[in-house]
């Protein structure tokens, strides 16, 4: 196809947070290319919301520090930062045993570990800063199928009913993974339900959260708090992320909110005082889901259409936002040396770069679930002897530091500073 012919040059089939943040990242750092983004949705950048009115129930994400430099590469961390709190501490413990790991930002010379960030606040961002660039969208409209061409695919698009095809040179999947598009595509994902539910709500607490974010396991799951909704003060709100039985999920969600409070009272303790107010709650089954090629001729996998983790550890995104990267700097390569950005060679560059971080990622989260959720006693042991070890033992600590960083990868922002200092291919 040449560039008569070819209608766009890149689609993006969902715009989440994925989805949005690789458009912007394109319009950022590889102008050249066409982007369209495709999504159901009907939210677009011509006619974002007017406010943003952060509610008490909407959902939140931990934001790595590393997460954190991305943005600020993509010019939009500024604003992102005017409501993002800042987590310094990380609290890690096992309820009713004697293990506990702490981390603090200043032991690694930052501000903070992380970020807590709301997804709407993010969504109202991302859509302001697209409204400024060349980016097309198309919503509500769906990606249904994709047929390859020679040098490029065919896309099919439902759009209020009816029928569209558009041509260009890839096709990226961004749709979250629910949509079936991946499997339709001939992708086949590998799924290992965890047998739990996120159990999602904001919560205020009597003690303040001094920007802590807790992960307690609890031999019914793991349950982490957020620090949230005071960028400039510690307040007393928290995000919290529980998990539950399915059995369990039904007994909690039936119960009212006093008693929600009291059940989080029993399962957490009091390192946050007295829960006194708990929000509507939102409930998501969990399993880990990896697809182990996530590339082909004309089309690739990314964010939770490629790999959907546990949400406890808070890396589903920041995983995500390195692998964009990653294919960002592989499209960035294909169009100084002049070749097809869907050729599988670049697209096998992206997979070959990311796969190590996202092996690590996924066996980080994964990991912590399965160690942390055994109530063998053994197991309950060795695992004491883990969070004490982690404490005691800087290196082992500061591994974990790293991954919950969102730094214990590859070096994930070589790749994000090269178009811009001009840095060469081969040192990313
Ligand atoms: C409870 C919970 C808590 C989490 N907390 C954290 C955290 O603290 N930190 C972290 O890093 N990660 C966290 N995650 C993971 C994070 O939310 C996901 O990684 C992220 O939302 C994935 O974004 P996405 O754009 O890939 O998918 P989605 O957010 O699902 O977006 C997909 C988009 O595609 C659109 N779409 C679907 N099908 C089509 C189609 N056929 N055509 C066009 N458009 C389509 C949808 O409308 C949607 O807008 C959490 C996840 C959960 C469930």
């Amino acid at each position: 196809m040449d560039s008569k012919t070819v209608d766009t040059d890149l689609i993006i089939a969902g715009g989440g947070l994925a989805g949005a943040t690789l458009a912007l990242a394109l319009a950022r750092l590889v102008p050249e290319l066409k982007v369209t983004v495709v999504e159901s949705f009907p939210l677009s950048p011509e006619a974002p919301p007017e406010d943003y009115q952060p509610s008490y129930d909407s959902r939140s994400t931990a934001l790595a520090w590393g997460s954190r430099l991305i943005f600020e590469q993509l010019g939009l961390w500024q604003r992102l930062s005017e409501h993002a709190t800042p987590i310094r501490h990380i609290h890690v413990s096992d309820r009713g045993r004697f293990g506990a790991t702490r981390l603090h930002a200043e032991e690694h010379g930052q501000d903070a570990l992380g970020y807590v960030a709301d997804n709407r606040w993010m969504g109202l961002c991302l859509m302001r800063a697209l409204g400024d660039t060349g980016v097309r969208w198309q919503a509500p409209a769906a990606v249904t199928g994709m047929q390859p061409l020679a040098g490029g695919v065919k896309v099919a698009i439902d759009q209020e009913g009816e029928h569209r095809e558009l041509t260009a040179r890839c096709l990226v999947v961004a749709d979250g993974g629910r949509s079936g598009l991946r499997e339709k595509l001939g992708f086949v994902p590998r799924t290992e339900p965890y047998g739990q539910n996120a159990l999602i709500a904001n919560v205020s607490t009597s003690n303040s959260h001094q920007f802590t974010a807790y992960e307690r396991f609890t031999e019914s799951g793991p349950m982490a708090l957020l620090p949230h909704g005071a960028p400039g003060q510690a307040g007393h709100q928290s995000a919290l992320v529980w998990t539950l039985s399915d059995d369990r999920l039904d007994h909690v969600l039936a119960m009212s909110d006093e008693e929600k409070c009291q059940a989080l009272q029993d399962r957490f303790g009091w390192r946050l005082g007295r829960f006194t107010r708990i929000g509507q709650c939102h409930h998501y089954p969990l399993k880990l889901t990896t697809v182990d090629e996530p590339v082909r001729p004309g089309v690739a996998l990314v964010g939770n259409a490629a790999h959907a983790l546990h949400p406890v550890a808070g890396q589903g995104f920041n995983l995500a936002l390195r692998g964009l990267m990653a294919l960002v700097e592989q499209f960035r390569r294909a169009v100084d040396d002049d070749i097809a950005i869907g050729d599988l060679a670049v697209l096998g560059r992206y997979q070959q770069r990311h796969r190590q971080d996202w092996r690590q990622t996924v066996q980080f989260s994964d990991s912590l679930i399965r160690i942390f959720g055994q109530s063998l006693a053994p197991v309950a042991v060795a695992r004491d002897a883990g969070l004490v070890g982690l404490d005691l033992l800087p290196g082992a600590k500061r591994r974990f530091a790293h991954q919950a960083m969102g730094t214990g990868g590859r070096k994930i922002l070589a790749g994000v500073d090269s178009p811009v200092t001009g840095t060469k291919h081969d040192d990313w």
